[in-house]
């Protein structure tokens, strides 16, 4: 039995590519933050950085899930991707969030 993939884009990706101009803008004119907030010790700063999710892909349902971010370093981000679990990814992010706004 096969499965055919719809062309059509589902409603999450047309969202994600409508909030994802959003977050930019929004992190862009509000936050401003370009230096890594996530420090592991393999911290390499403002290099590669990229906002990095609270939650895998496929587990962002919501707009308040998709901004829920911080601001990572190329190997930072990896070791939130690859190398922690999606609770301690998430743990670790909404920690960040909450020292930034104090
Ligand atoms: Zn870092």
């Amino acid at each position: 039995m096969t499965f055919k993939r719809s062309k059509r884009p589902s409603v999450r990706s047309q969202n994600n590519a409508k909030w994802h101009r959003e977050l930019k803008q929004w992190w862009a004119t509000e936050v401003g933050i370009e230096y890594c907030e996530v420090r592991f010790s393999v911290c390499v700063g403002s290099f590669g950085g990229a906002l990095a999710h609270s939650k895998k892909r496929r587990f962002i349902l919501t707009r308040e899930d998709y901004f829920e971010v911080c601001y990572a370093c190329v190997e930072c981000h990896r070791v939130l991707d690859q190398e922690m679990s999606h609770y301690e990814m998430e743990v670790t992010v909404k920690g960040i969030i909450e020292k930034r706004n104090g």
